[in-house]
This record gives C-alpha cells, sequence and structure tokens, in this order.
C-alpha cells in the first residue's frame, strides 16, 4: 500500500497523498497496517469520516495499543483520520461544506470529497471483507452507544449482536455512505454511534473498544479472551423515528439516553424565554432513546430526541403522515 509491503507478523505506518493545499504543502491519508503472523480475514476501521468526531479516532488509538501483529489471524487496516481535511478545522464537512459520507463511492476526478472518498475505496475497502466505521452525533446532539446496520443481511446480524452494544438498529444504507459503498463491494459493515461531537465520551470509548475486539474474535483475528463475558443482549430496533420541536423555545428534556419509553410519554417541555411551557414533548413511539438534543435553544422541526423501536417494520403507506421517519433531514443529520 503507498509502495509498502508489510510482511506476515509487521506493521507499517503509511500517508497516501490526498490533494495538495494552497499553502503548496500535501495533505495525506494516514493508515496503520497490521499485517498478521497468521492467515485470517481483512477488517478495516475508520473514524472521523466527519472531521470533528473524535470518539472513534481513540476507539481506533486504543485497538492498536493491544493488537500484536505476531499473535494476530489475518490483516488490520486502521485509517483513525478519513477526514482529514474536517478534523485539521474540528469541522464535521470538508472545506467545500460537502458531506464525505454522502461522497461514496467517489470518483479519481471528481470534488475533493469524491477524491478522498475514491481513495479509501480502491486502497482500504476493496482489500478487507470486513469493516467497522466509528461515528458520534452532530450539531450538538449526543448518541448512545449503538450497532446500525444491515440486519437483512445473517452475517451482518451476528456481528452487530456480537459487537456487544446496548442497542442494534436495523439502518438502510444511505446513498453515498462508506456503509453503502463498502457493502457493494462486499464487505461486512458495521457503524458504532457513541457520544457526542468533539468530546471524549469514555462510556462511548470503552464501549467501542469491547465491541471491535469482541468483531475481531468473532471473525477469528484473534483468539484470546481480551474482553470478559458475553457480550449483552442487546435492543433491537427495527426503526428509529425522531421527536421533532412543534415551536421554537427553550428544551428541557426530561429522558437521557438508554431511557426505555412508552407511546405517549412525557419526555420533556418547550418553554418560552420567561419560563411559561409552550409545549410538551411525548414519546410517540415505544422504544429506546438512542438520541437527544443538548442544545437548549430550539427551532420549530428541530430533531430532539431519538427513538430506536422494536417491532417489525410499518409499510410506509401504513404510517400516519405525521410521523416524521429517519433522520432529522438535510444539514441536521444526527448519525452516519
Ligand atoms: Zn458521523
Amino acid at each position: 500500500m503507498g509502495g509498502h509491503v508489510v510482511a506476515p507478523g509487521e506493521r507499517r505506518r503509511c500517508r497516501l497523498k490526498v490533494s495538495r493545499l494552497p499553502t503548496d504543502t500535501w495533505l495525506a491519508l494516514p493508515i496503520e497496517i497490521v499485517v498478521g503472523a497468521h492467515e485470517g480475514p481483512a477488517l478495516w476501521l475508520t473514524a472521523a469520516v466527519h472531521g470533528d468526531e473524535v470518539n472513534g479516532v481513540e476507539i481506533i488509538g486504543r485497538m492498536l495499543e493491544q493488537v500484536d501483529a505476531s499473535q494476530l489471524h489475518g490483516t488490520l487496516l486502521a485509517v483513525p483520520i478519513v477526514n482529514v481535511f474536517g478534523f485539521i478545522e474540528q469541522q464535521r464537512y470538508l472545506p467545500d461544506r460537502r458531506d464525505l459520507n454522502r461522497s461514496f463511492p467517489g470518483s479519481a476526478r471528481g470534488s475533493l470529497a469524491a477524491r478522498l472518498a475514491h481513495l479509501l475505496i480502491r486502497e482500504v475497502v476493496t482489500r478487507c471483507s470486513y469493516g467497522i466505521d466509528l461515528h458520534t452525533g452532530s450539531h450538538h446532539r449526543e448518541n448512545l452507544p449503538h450497532i446500525r446496520a444491515d440486519l437483512g443481511d445473517p452475517e451482518t446480524r451476528a456481528l452487530a449482536r456480537a459487537f456487544g452494544a446496548p442497542v442494534v438498529v436495523n439502518a438502510k444504507t444511505r446513498h453515498g455512505s462508506l456503509r453503502k459503498s463498502a457493502a457493494k463491494c462486499g464487505n461486512k459493515v458495521l457503524v458504532f454511534e457513541a457520544g457526542e461531537a468533539l468530546r471524549f465520551d469514555e462510556h462511548a470509548i470503552s464501549t467501542g473498544v469491547e465491541g471491535v475486539t469482541r468483531i475481531m474474535k468473532h471473525i477469528g483475528m484473534t483468539s484470546d479472551d481480551a474482553v470478559a463475558g458475553e457480550p449483552q443482549e442487546p435492543f433491537v430496533a427495527q426503526r428509529s423515528r425522531w421527536v421533532r420541536a412543534r415551536r421554537a423555545g427553550m428544551l428541557h428534556l426530561t429522558c437521557g439516553l438508554g431511557d426505555h419509553v412508552v407511546a405517549g410519554q412525557s419526555i420533556g417541555v418547550i418553554k418560552d424565554t420567561f419560563g411559561h411551557s409552550v409545549a410538551k414533548l411525548k414519546a410517540r413511539h415505544a422504544g429506546v432513546v438512542i438520541g437527544r438534543s443538548l442544545n437548549p435553544l430550539v427551532m420549530q422541526g428541530d430533531a430532539l430526541v431519538h427513538i430506536g423501536m422494536s417491532g417489525a417494520p410499518v409499510v410506509a403507506g401504513e404510517l400516519p403522515t405525521s410521523i416524521e421517519q429517519g433522520a432529522p433531514g438535510a444539514g441536521s443529520s444526527s448519525q452516519s
């Protein structure tokens, strides 16, 4: 990779040239390659596809600390910062405001985002059979540690359970996402969501490290029991919905991440700036709180509480029109 040959039992860091900056310096994509002494599958780990999502960077750092090439079966390709442009700016998007996770599979002659996406697919994804993309909430929202995956695929479903996060969400792949492109390349892919942007969250990080460790054992890359005990049985959400603000004001939530809620349950209130309650927030569906806003200032229509719901998927035509579907919408997406 990048002109380097890494022999079995070795590890090597390489930097793939992405683009020249206006300063005439090169920006490169750093990758650590760990080739196990023993044969086995190839797994990629990525973080900071959104440049302000730092929990995944720490998860990958701790994984690289614990992986031993002499004991490893197979190959680990670790990319702790995919959006190298956004990372140095501490921003979610690229300098041209594009969302890298809507730019896959990209192209060699496209936009900056498309070129970076293309490089990752060509050099990393196509060399692997498995991948885990690490994310956090965005725009002042925090996420409960959870896995998003295509549970319709039996092997992916088994991986999602093996990870051991408290919640697994059956999520359709989004156009332009790394998960969708990698799945098209034949990879089995999990997205791990945990914590918030630009904040280290120890619970999110340790859940991620334990989960990746369990996946490596599950697919036969390691044999040791680095994580004690069996993974917990996750709450499986077949879909997820946002509760949105009916009007603008100051948000006071009474639900926390991981809370189980029933339909109609009060989960918060919006007050005006004189302290009067102007709108009550209620869960429309039973489920688990997997994401919530941390910003008390809300505009009408803002996505405030994300609920993962159990039960079989409902046919679109059967849904009442008032129910919002999917993610919070353009420019305010809180997950991958
Ligand atoms: Zn993200």
